[in-house]
């Protein structure tokens, strides 16, 4: 699998929390991640969830950019999805597979909470996410 932002290849990551560890892949040139359907569920079953507060983020610009999914093929795009309740923050999530992609800012802001409370959440609101025109 290769990174959807720099194209490096990506390697297995282990994520530990105060109550399990999932494993992930991992941009050791970008610092992205990227979390499977499996592992987001993984994840959901743990937690309880709690408000994300995201601050440290890429530039706008630089979430915009056009990012293939690295699990399906270089064809499937994956959908940018603005926070709901910060629309700085800009989730890339893939349509097809419902992987989704963290950049390494989100990723830093994210360490500072509780991992898995808060891939959860957002991961409980990715599910219900209807695009308004596919
Ligand atoms: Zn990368
Ligand atoms: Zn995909």
């Amino acid at each position: 699998m290769n990174c959807p932002r720099c194209n490096s290849s990506l390697s297995k990551e282990v994520i530990n929390d105060m109550n399990a560890s999932i494993e992930i892949d991992a941009c050791n040139s970008c610092g992205g991640k990227w979390f499977d359907k499996g592992e987001l569920t993984e994840i959901e079953k743990l937690v309880e969830p709690t408000f994300i507060e995201i601050r440290k983020i890429p530039k706008r610009k630089e979430q915009y950019a056009a990012l293939s999914c690295p699990s399906c093929s270089n064809m499937q795009l994956l959908e940018k999805v603005e926070h709901p309740r910060d629309h700085k923050v800009i989730i890339d999530y893939c349509p097809s597979c419902k992987g989704i992609w963290l950049d390494k800012g989100e990723l830093e802001a994210i360490k500072e909470e509780n991992w898995f409370s808060i891939l959860g959440k957002a991961f409980k609101w990715l599910i219900g996410y209807e695009p308004e025109s596919i």
